[in-house]
């Protein structure tokens, strides 16, 4: 295996060890993690290769890695962004939102609704385009790129962002700088310590083409502590009602039957509530 010289992003060590390539979906991605804080990455990462995967074909569906096209379930998604929106708004009720990632505009177009000022950041030119089409204010482009002042935004939400970064370290300090104090910073992903993420192993399906970096609980959170961030609430499974996702769920539905998906979700739902740590998901508010 390669020597790897790359520089982990949460502990600046350089002691990379190769783990297994995936076979989730026969990705066969090479995965390396970092012997002192366990984050994984897959080496060599190739920018242009990645670049390219987020077009057009990306976002309706049709491309091989694809990203299921949000315009379609969009009234179904709103039960889970307004569950979130609602739960975002104990820590902070209003001011300038940013979502980062923030595709077609679906999740932002509910926060304006609830009272914020909305802002999206997407590095695909074609939903971006969309977005501002529909009167959400879209930057095209990486998140570093904007020009945006500090201690600007009360809330910036990254949903199953962070996994996709090349360069994390410079993102987090650009968040954290651009947050007024006192506000929010939303992350959803997998968590890697998470006993589905262990168990799965080689073959866990967060293991996808794009992702480049995979945390944990621990060294997110030891990450976001290091940037400045003064307070920490991590949510083992999501920061929703399982009511919401069980709405959400029906907008994939194609008869009565699919129904019985319900007992599936909620067993999920309620195990990662019940027995936190026991399944992946992961949710992290970080205030300033
Ligand atoms: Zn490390």
């Amino acid at each position: 295996m390669q020597k790897i010289d790359e520089i982990c992003p949460n502990c600046k060590n350089s002691n990379w060890t190769f783990l297994y390539y995936s076979t989730f979906n026969n990705y066969n991605l090479p995965i390396y993690i970092c012997s002192t804080c366990k984050i994984q990455s897959i080496f060599p990462k190739d920018s242009q290769k990645i670049n390219e995967m987020y077009n057009e074909e990306y976002y309706t569906g049709k491309a091989e890695y694809k990203y299921i096209d949000e315009r379609n379930t969009e009234k179904y998604d709103s039960y889970v962004w307004d569950a979130r929106i609602k739960n975002i708004q104990k820590f902070v009720k209003s001011g300038k939102f940013l979502d980062i990632g923030s595709s077609f505009g679906g999740f932002l177009s509910r926060a304006k609704l609830a009272g914020f000022e909305v802002f999206g950041a997407e590095v695909s030119q074609y939903s971006s385009n969309y977005a501002n089409s529909k009167g959400i204010l879209t930057f095209n482009g990486s998140y570093t790129d904007n020009n945006y002042p500090e201690n600007f935004f009360s809330v910036i939400t990254l949903v199953e962002v962070i996994e996709h970064l090349e360069n994390p370290m410079t993102v987090f300090e650009k968040l954290y700088s651009q947050l007024i104090p006192g506000g929010l910073l939303l992350i959803q992903t997998a968590n890697f310590e998470g006993k589905q993420a262990i168990q799965e192993s080689n073959n866990y399906h967060y293991y996808l083409p794009g992702h480049l970096y995979y945390y944990s609980k621990s060294n997110l959170e030891s990450i976001l502590k290091q940037k400045g961030f003064s307070k920490i609430i991590s949510y083992l499974g999501v920061d929703f009602p399982l009511s919401a996702k069980l709405l959400k769920s029906r907008g994939g539905f194609k008869s009565f039957r699919d129904y019985k998906k319900w007992w599936n979700i909620s067993k999920y739902h309620l195990k990662s509530k019940f027995f936190p740590g026991s399944t992946s998901s992961m949710v992290i508010y970080a205030i300033k």
